[in-house]
């Protein structure tokens, strides 16, 4: 049942409710009486029913319509998702890398928010990339620090 066709179903019952008042109205038996007035208040229980009813059909769709809203993020999210793999660098990092082309890698600990933010080289010696989304530095490529304890051409 629909919010349509519950309006129907109140001004019905309305209807009848007022067919009531008028026979209530005209000259009735004084046993007929009593049972207009209980079949008034019944119609009026249904009444009040139906008002509840239409009101939790209201919250009900709403809800649907955020839960299809919902879906819809996390199907694109899946689609985003299935294109990456975690995966171990050269430098020991373990990151999200593009399946396709160009080849990139993405944040991990933004990829678990599920967004997806493109790491940057750093182009230092120590081979980092930088995440543009929450700033950390990831050792993707092979580090070319020279090791301690030696100099440089002297
Ligand atoms: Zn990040």
């Amino acid at each position: 049942m629909d919010a349509i066709s519950l309006a129907g179903a109140y001004q019905g019952i309305k209807a009848a409710k007022e067919i009531l008042s008028g026979l209530f109205e005209q000259k009735v038996d004084s046993e007929a009486r009593p049972k207009i007035l209980e079949a008034q208040a019944k119609l009026g229980d249904v009444q009040d029913a139906l008002f509840v009813l239409r009101e939790k059909l209201s919250e009900l769709q709403q809800e649907r319509d955020e839960l299809r809203s919902q879906l819809v993020d996390i199907q694109a999210w899946k689609a985003r998702e299935q294109q990456y793999s975690l995966s171990s660098t050269v430098g020991g990092a373990v990151v999200y890398q593009f399946i396709g082309s160009p080849d990139h890698f993405a944040c991990p600990s933004c990829f678990n928010r599920r967004e997806v933010h493109i790491l940057q080289d750093n182009h230092n010696m120590s081979g980092t990339f930088r995440c543009p989304g929450c700033q950390e530095n990831f050792p993707v490529k092979q580090s070319r620090k020279i090791p301690s304890g030696r100099t440089i051409g002297m």
